[in-house]
């Protein structure tokens, strides 16, 4: 394989996706839809605010966990070494987030006392926060075969989330984010990876109802996801769609732009939230998006 510059698109609008929902959601995280319809009729603008008191365009944990996870796999020329993710995921918290998720804090603590850095597998550990920043394992691994991409992916996500949900969200996410950059069609990516992915494991089976208030477990965050994803046909409207159903919106935006941004490319983000995100922030995920497939070495 060889990567065209269509991938290349595909992959920043995948990372700036990740930002967008991320920058979209944390406005209206951990409120109710009734709540969110209220105060805004439809939340559909980049304006900050939120429990954490942010800026507009500033983003939280999600996306700054994953360009720190990026900065680690490029200087280690694409490898998704778990030492290297437990030393970035370490600095990055002794910078002081805005927020960070109890699981990651919890596991983060235990690797600084013991340098070891695989959490103990935990049936408690079900949380999104290692499906959150898989978009660069997704990334780097572009050109490599199904199992080294899940091994890749568990070697980032067992840091903090040691655990059979969180890991099967995980490598779902990362192979479809690549055959959405591959430019596949969702009805292939349905067949080949949605489908599969639920038959597998029931617990995340989506069709039944609509899914509100979507909570940190990782069983939710994707129900709401796919839910969006299947029912809408722009970046716009899927993280619309996700972040208006209040709950962990900044890390459904999140999860859900980086797979619309792959499946819907550059042109369907929205130049006025693209205006209002964070410009170093939009810079470095253009750059990191780049170079993780380009360092994937597809040429060889
Ligand atoms: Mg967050
Ligand atoms: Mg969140």
């Amino acid at each position: 394989m060889s990567v065209d510059s269509a991938w290349i698109a595909r992959a920043e609008a995948a990372y700036l996706g990740l930002a967008l929902g991320d920058a979209l959601g944390a406005t209206v995280e951990f409120l109710t839809p009734r709540e969110i319809a209220h105060q805004y009729d439809v939340h559909r603008d980049i304006r900050g605010g939120g429990w954490l008191g942010l800026k507009p365009g500033q983003v939280t944990d999600d996306t700054t966990m994953s360009l720190a996870l990026g900065a680690a796999i490029l200087a280690d020329g694409g490898e998704v070494h778990a030492l290297s993710c437990a030393r970035a995921f370490d600095a990055w918290m002794r910078g002081k987030p805005v927020d960070i998720g109890n699981t990651i804090r919890r596991n983060l603590i235990a690797f600084r006392r013991s340098g070891q850095p695989l959490a103990p597998p935990s049936e408690h550990d079900a949380g999104n926060g290692a499906a959150m920043r898989v978009l660069p394992v997704a990334l780097a691994t572009l050109c490599r075969d199904e199992a080294d991409v899940r091994l890749a992916v568990r070697a980032q996500a067992h840091v903090t989330h040691n655990n059979p949900a969180s890991d099967a969200a995980c490598e779902f996410i990362a192979l479809a984010v690549q055959d959405f950059v591959r430019g596949e069609a969702l009805r292939t990516v349905y067949r080949r990876r949605i489908a599969p992915f639920v038959a597998a494991s029931p617990q995340f089976a989506f069709r039944r109802r609509r899914r509100q208030n979507p909570s940190g477990w990782i069983v939710e965050t994707m129900q709401a996801v796919l839910q969006a994803l299947l029912e809408t046909d722009s970046v716009e409207s899927c993280l619309v769609d996700v972040v208006n159903r209040g709950g962990d919106a900044d890390t459904t935006g999140a999860i859900a732009g980086m797979l619309s941004g792959a499946l819907h490319g550059m042109r369907s983000l929205p130049p006025r939230w693209l205006k209002a995100l964070d410009p170093d922030v939009r810079a470095t995920c253009q750059r990191q998006a780049r170079a993780l497939v380009l360092c994937g070495r597809c040429d060889a």
